[in-house]
């Protein structure tokens, strides 16, 4: 899997793309056992909030929160895919849609670890 060093992403039917600056290649990348994940099923990696940019289809972007309100989760609002989110353990990052990335096939990332989310840590 080769990850670029600015990667571009995008959702399903391209009406919302990201530019990703992503010096360490994936980062942490996860499945999430939250009440939310659990059901998205995405897998997960670490971005800096100043390394993703929105390039195309900031208008695009739906979001969408839960509980406590703290994550930000956008997908598009044309084709339901989940892009990325403002993280709740650490909002100095984002988390992105690994599946959205150009020309990289996520399955090839299984087995993928599995984030507690369930038992988040900002809730002890
Ligand atoms: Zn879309």
């Amino acid at each position: 899997m080769h990850i670029k060093p600015v990667h571009n992403a995008s959702c399903h039917c391209g009406a919302v793309e990201l530019k990703l600056t992503m010096p360490n290649g994936l980062e942490d990348p996860r499945r999430c056992s939250c009440s939310m994940c659990r059901k998205r099923g995405a897998i997960a990696a670490s971005v800096l909030l100043d390394n993703l940019e929105v390039v195309k289809g900031e208008e695009n972007l739906t979001l969408y929160q839960f509980n406590t309100m703290t994550a930000k989760h956008y997908f598009c609002k044309t084709c339901g895919i989940y892009t990325h989110h403002q993280r709740r353990s650490n909002p100095h990052q984002f988390a992105i849609n690994v599946a959205c990335l150009e020309g990289i096939n996520a399955y090839e990332l299984e087995p993928v670890k599995i984030f507690d989310g369930i038992h988040h840590p900002s809730d002890k």
